[in-house]
């Protein structure tokens, strides 16, 4: 592990190994005009928010596919500027019902279930129940929670994080920085690999980094997701929560206690727990249909054009509401009419730079990132170009607004190779890269790169930084702070003449660089050894 992680904030200027001597690419040339110019239109009420489904989606692919065209870029999707995305959205019934033997749990008050399968109603009969820790399997640190187990027909009863969190040792995982491990996302994911039938996390304010509320919100209620050709058929059949007191009941009736096993699930050489309930479920299903378009434009490389750097940013935000009275849309100027302007100004950037790009360069705007990074998860599972053949993914979601900076934020920091370009790019103007502030409240794990890095493709999201040159990090700070009290996910976060956007083009500049680097390139920057997508990388670029 590498220790400097759990330090918030610790300056640590990578060295970049092996590319002494080669020349930099030719400057590009970012026009700060036509950045304010994208940015502005996408941004105005009349995109109405850049909602998926509405007029404001058909603009935006409208606005992309007509500048594309007037850059020249080539139509990314087998000739077509766009790749459909199908989504569901399914609530379940209040009525859901889930036992442990004869007791039952409350819905919304003891436990809240769902299904990822497209189905009007499914059932879990006497399913036996395995307590598995953390569930994690991390072949990289040499733990399997579910080492010796058959889970089919099992019901998997999961902790929430990773041992590294519940010890806070250092040395274990990565400490309290969360790794991929310690989300809700993957427990499921695995409980599916191990061919479980039910898994039901068990909620605890701390190591979650959130109330139950947030389980009753998030959760209950109409839930939108991709939707597979099967139906989702690969998911799980019964996926959700209980509270903590829920579980300490459970495990009481085992002569357990919740403390003691979750110390036991903390250190090597855990076993899972049979327990001795069964459980059963009900569900039914409301199901919605609906679909969205990721836009795709590429520029082919000239000699490896088979080979591909993605550049991604999210074109969708929120919309408009109906129940607010003054200004009711969400313009969505940050976040994320800047990324989405970013693949516009990038892209000619590259059309006007001298050296054409050896490998292709693809200029991807997903969309559904505010719905649960559904836009990316959809072209991660039918991907355009081959991802053992996508050298990396570089995300901009939400460029700041602000003045240039000594400083580059690496979301996710210490995970791959593609920092020492970053590194490298940022020295050029006199910066330095750092880690983010806060790393266990997993970030990373929040945007579209995230997509990318579970199939294992190496992928890279960074921000402006906070040490301005223009005030230094007090000024950084507060300016950081009042976008999220201000206008994060507000109307507010609207275009407005004279915005300094002098750092995000600096940051442009080195998402440039770095993509340019990498497609004159013939290697494959990868994941570090001690990434939790390492493995998934390693397999990929093995694999025929
Ligand atoms: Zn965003």
């Amino acid at each position: 592990m590498r220790s400097f992680d759990r330090i918030g904030a610790l300056f640590v200027p990578v060295l970049l190994a092996g590319c002494a001597g080669s020349a930099a690419p030719p400057a590009p040339v970012i026009s700060v005009a036509d950045f304010e110019r994208h940015v502005a239109t996408l941004a105005s009420d009349e995109f109405e928010g850049r909602k998926p489904g509405t007029v404001g989606e058909r603009k935006t692919i409208e606005y992309l596919t007509a500048e594309a065209q007037k850059l020249g870029l080539k139509p990314g999707n087998n000739g077509s500027w766009t790749q459909q995305v199908s989504i569901v959205e399914i609530t379940a019934g209040s009525d859901a019902t889930l036992r442990f033997d004869d007791t039952a749990l409350e819905y919304g008050k003891d436990m809240v279930i769902w299904t990822k399968r497209v189905v009007p109603e499914i059932a879990v009969d006497d399913s036996p129940m395995v307590f598995v820790g953390h569930g994690v399997v991390a072949p990289e640190v040499g733990w399997n929670d579910y080492a010796g187990l058959d889970m089919r027909g099992k019901t998997a009863v999961i902790l929430i994080n990773d041992p590294g969190f519940a010890t806070k040792d250092p040395d274990l995982f990565r400490g309290r920085a969360m790794t991929y491990y310690g989300r809700w996302t993957y427990k499921f994911e695995e409980a599916a690999r191990q061919g479980a039938t039910a898994a039901i996390i068990v909620h605890d304010d701390e190591p979650a980094a959130y109330p139950w509320d947030t389980v009753q919100n998030s959760w209950m209620g109409p839930q939108l997701d991709v939707a597979a050709a099967d139906g989702n058929a690969g998911r799980i059949a019964v996926e959700g929560w209980m509270t903590r007191s829920a579980a300490e009941a459970l495990l009481r009736a085992n002569g357990r206690s919740y403390a003691e096993l979750v110390q036991a699930a903390s250190q090597r050489g855990f076993k899972p727990v049979e327990l001795r309930q069964r459980a059963s479920s009900t569900l039914r299903n409301g199901i919605r249909r609906a679909s969205s378009s990721n836009f795709v434009a590429m520029i082919p490389g000239s000699k490896r054009p088979d080979e591909y750097v993605v550049y991604m940013a999210h074109w969708d935000h929120l919309g408009k509401t109906l129940a607010r009275s003054g200004d009711n849309i969400f313009n969505g100027a940050i976040d994320n009419a800047t990324g989405t302007a970013g693949l516009l100004v990038l892209a000619r950037a590259f059309q006007e730079s001298r050296r054409p790009p050896e490998r292709s360069i693809v200029f991807l705007g997903v969309t559904l990132e505010e719905s649960g990074l559904l836009g990316s998860a959809h072209y991660v599972a039918n991907p355009v170009f081959p991802l053992k053949k996508t050298v990396a993914a570089l995300n901009m979601d939400a460029l700041d607004a602000g003045p240039p900076t000594r400083d580059v934020t690496v979301i996710g920091f210490g995970a791959s190779e593609l920092e020492e370009y970053l590194a490298d790019a940022a020295r050029r103007q006199d910066r330095v890269i750092k880690n983010e502030p806060t790393p266990e409240k997993g970030f990373f794990y929040r945007s579209d790169h995230f997509n990318f890095a579970k199939a294992g493709v190496p992928a890279l999201y960074f921000d402006l930084g906070v040490d301005d040159r223009e005030g230094g990090v007090a000024a950084g700070e507060a300016r950081a702070a009042a976008y999220i009290v201000n206008d994060y996910h507000k109307p507010s976060d609207e275009w407005r003449p004279g915005m300094d956007l002098r750092g995000s083009l600096e940051n442009l500049e080195l998402l440039y660089q770095i993509g340019a680097k990498i497609a004159g390139e013939k290697r494959y920057p990868n994941w570090y050894p001690t990434s939790e997508f390492r493995a998934a990388r390693d397999r990929s670029l093995a694999a025929p």
